[in-house]
């Protein structure tokens, strides 16, 4: 914020085109009135704060106000994004700040972060916040439970993605994104078709790295997961070739024919999809996906 505007490079520079347009569409208040810090995850604008349990039951809407990640305490947004033993494992992995046992709202524990962190690491600090609250709503609506290192993971990954598409043109980026991709919640796919959802994890202190994988029907329901632990410290890109290799003989096996396929990993999607054969390790994994999809009905998509 600069005065009472917004700072447009700021913006321009931490967040997409869609994120800028709702942030400079939001007033500010009087000139008397305590800043306050606001998610606006909903897509129609209308709220300004996040659909969180306690604030729905505010208003009125049945819902149970334990947090879901725990089951110990009522879900309040400081519970869920900071004192959440799910949250405290997220920030202690990168060793990044403290216990907020002693800071009551989310506003103040994020304005005295932010305050003791040099602006590289903002960028993290939010995205980590994101990433935390995602791995929330994946708990709520798709029933999916995360690991801590998943969120660091891909807290990690949208970073570098973001650093990637600073330095190239954001056009280049998504260059390869054709429709279908970047759905940011779980949709159903189409009818008899079984949809494989890929996750890759990396376990860098054990040496290992970890490959989920989740099928579901048309309806929604689970028809099979699978999860496999492999000994090695790889790159996060080949943990997720890997992945999306091996959900490609998991459904050869299982003998799906309609599969569609998603990873949220963008730089996985685009390598299978263009035409250029590296010769790096990761390149060949995605040369060898190209070579056993081929002939199968499979088609594979971004997700948030
Ligand atoms: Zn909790």
């Amino acid at each position: 914020m600069d005065g009472q505007q917004w700072d447009r490079d700021i913006l321009v520079d931490l967040f997409n085109y869609r994120d800028q347009q709702c942030i400079s569409n939001t007033p500010f208040g009087g000139n008397d009135e305590e800043d306050k810090l606001y998610w606006r995850e909903d897509i129609t604008g209308e709220y300004t704060c996040l659909p969180i349990r306690t604030n729905l039951y505010a208003k009125r809407v049945p819902v149970p106000l334990i947090c879901p990640m725990c089951n110990m305490e009522d879900e309040t947004v400081n519970h869920v994004l900071v004192n959440c033993t799910f949250a405290n494992q997220c920030w202690e992995r990168r060793c990044l700040y403290y216990r907020a046992s002693n800071i009551s709202s989310f506003d103040l524990w994020l304005m005295s972060i932010l305050d003791r962190t040099s602006k590289d690491g903002h960028g993290e600090i939010v995205t980590m916040c994101g990433s935390i609250w995602q791995a929330r709503n994946q708990l709520v609506w798709n029933n999916k439970k995360s690991e801590v290192n998943s969120v660091v993971f891909s807290t990690k990954q949208y970073l570098a993605e973001w650093k990637m598409a600073q330095g190239s043109s954001t056009k280049a980026l998504y260059r390869d994104v054709i429709p279908g991709d970047g759905a940011s919640s779980w949709v159903k796919p189409k009818e008899n078709t079984v949809k494989v959802s890929v996750d890759a994890v990396l376990f860098t202190e054990l040496s290992k790295y970890g490959i989920g994988l989740l099928a579901r029907d048309d309806s929604g329901q689970v028809i099979q997961g699978r999860s496999e632990v492999y000994d090695g410290s790889v790159r996060p890109e080949i943990a997720e070739a890997i992945a999306v290799k091996e959900a490609l003989s998991w459904i050869q096996v299982r003998g799906w024919k309609e599969v569609v396929v998603e990873t949220d990993y963008l730089m996985v999607v685009q390598a299978i999809r263009s035409k250029v054969n590296m010769k790096s390790p990761f390149g060949s994994i995605i040369l060898e996906y190209r070579r056993m999809i081929m002939g199968l009905n499979i088609e594979l998509f971004f997700v948030k």
